[in-house]
């Protein structure tokens, strides 16, 4: 026999088990930002490199080692797109979407990125984003925040996610604090560890990001950027933190939260889990006021999210909420005899139209009755229809509930009746 050819390590496939949890995160994402008005985006897959480069800063985990860069045909550099937002606002303002105008997006798909594979963290994966602009004001924050709030509460994880917080402040801000910070680094720089000390000088607020624990202990003795803060940062992060306190959403402020990306300014924050070991993070973001320019558009503030589809659908699972997912059928149609396979396609046909939503499957490959109420049995239905050369005579079907219950025969009227109750809302 030929080898098999294996999928890339950390590209995973979703199978027929999994996609059923995928599609119900997906439906209600698509029923939540439908809710609050916002509309889809798609963009592709793959984006010039310099693209990346320019919004998420060079010095960065994604841009240093990360991307999936080659060079193409033409020899141009192209990536696989890491990250949801440089693509928005490359397509937003080659569209003229952003120029003095107000959008409010989501997008779900894709991402690659060259990591270490692991619970929770893959090669390709999967992110649902929203991105909001032209809207300045710290309401703005506060809805998208209010969104993912919602999310929770529609997927029964409100009690297992908390809400971290912070601000960056401007970027006059930032600068003064990175000076202080620096200067405190540089009178430590014994107990820091290698990335520390490279990115102390390039992007030293990275440092705050670290993962190393002596590095973290050093860090709580380092200045704060909160002690930066001019009066308009400082309100917008107030008027936040009151707008979440209005509407009962619950933080903690972490001053040492600064994300993996450059562009943020002002707002930032990452919804975490204690669930999922140390991929914690389900969902991650902030306000990017200087990307749009950046990237060669009129300033546009600008604030937005993007969540691991994995890690939700993990933690979903983890927690059990899978556990009431219904079957892939409702209803399993057995026939055999003269004339019967041809009326079974057809009377299955006729329910699907008759009963919207309702599922039902058509025995097909033959084989006694007994072969085919197997087969029903494993198809997960709750009833089996058994249409042999008798029922067509009478004109009626046999119902056979498999999970319990008396079987009956049913004219095509009364048939339709009983299932009604199976079709799911
Ligand atoms: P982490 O600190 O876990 O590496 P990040 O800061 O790189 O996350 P973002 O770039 O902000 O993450 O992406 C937003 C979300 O996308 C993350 O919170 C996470 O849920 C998900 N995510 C990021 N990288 C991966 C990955 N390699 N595999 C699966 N999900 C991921
Ligand atoms: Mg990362």
């Amino acid at each position: 026999m030929a080898k098999q050819i294996q999928a890339i390590r950390g590209m995973n496939d979703c199978l027929p088990a999994d996609t059923a949890k995928w599609q119900r995160v997906e439906s209600t994402l698509r029923q939540l930002v439908a809710s609050f008005g916002y509309q889809e985006i798609r963009t592709p897959i793959v984006e010039m490199t310099g693209l990346f480069k320019r919004a998420i800063g060079e010095v960065t985990d994604i841009v240093e080692k990360e991307m999936y860069t080659f060079e193409d045909r033409n020899g141009d550099s192209l990536t696989l797109r890491p990250e949801g937002t440089a693509s928005t606002v490359r397509a937003g303002n080659e569209h003229g979407l952003l120029y003095n105008q107000e959008q409010r997006l989501w997008y779900m798909g894709p991402m690659f990125r060259h990591e270490r594979p692991q619970k929770g963290r893959y090669r390709q994966f999967h992110q649902f984003g929203v991105e909001v602009y032209g809207l300045a004001t710290a309401d703005i924050d506060a809805e998208v925040l209010m969104m993912s709030a919602a999310l929770w509460a529609q997927l029964g994880l409100s009690e297992h996610v908390r809400l971290e917080l912070n601000t960056l402040g401007s970027s006059e801000e930032r600068a003064a604090y990175k000076e202080a910070l620096v200067a405190f680094l540089e009178q430590h720089v014994a107990q820091l560890d290698e990335d520390s000390r490279r990115r102390m000088h390039a992007n030293p607020l990275r440092v705050l990001d670290s993962k190393d624990a002596g590095v973290q202990a050093l860090l709580a003795k380092a200045p704060t950027l909160m002690e930066f803060l001019g009066e308009e940062s400082r309100e917008h992060f107030d008027t936040l933190c009151e707008l979440l306190h209005a509407a009962g959403i619950e933080y903690n402020v972490n001053p040492r939260l600064v994300r993996g990306l450059d562009y943020y300014n002002r707002t930032v924050f990452e919804w975490v889990t204690d669930s999922l070991g140390a991929q914690g993070t389900v969902l991650a973001g902030g306000r990017y006021d200087s990307l749009v320019g950046q990237l060669g558009g009129k300033d546009t503030p600008a604030v937005g999210f993007a969540m691991g589809i994995e890690r939700l659908v993990l933690l979903l699972d983890t927690l059990g909420k899978f556990d009431d997912l219904p079957a892939a059928v409702d209803v399993y149609l057995c026939a055999t005899g003269d004339g019967a396979v041809a009326a079974g396609l057809q009377l299955a046909q006729e329910l699907r139209q008759t009963l919207p939503g309702l599922k039902v499957m058509s025995h097909c490959g033959g084989g006694n009755f007994k072969k085919q109420m197997k087969r029903a049995d494993k198809s997960g239905a709750v009833v089996a229809l058994i249409l042999g050369e008798d029922e067509l005579k009478q004109g009626l079907v046999t119902v056979k509930p498999l999970r319990g219950g008396e079987q009956s025969q049913l004219s095509r009227d009364e048939l339709t009746e009983a299932l009604a109750s199976l079709v799911q809302a």
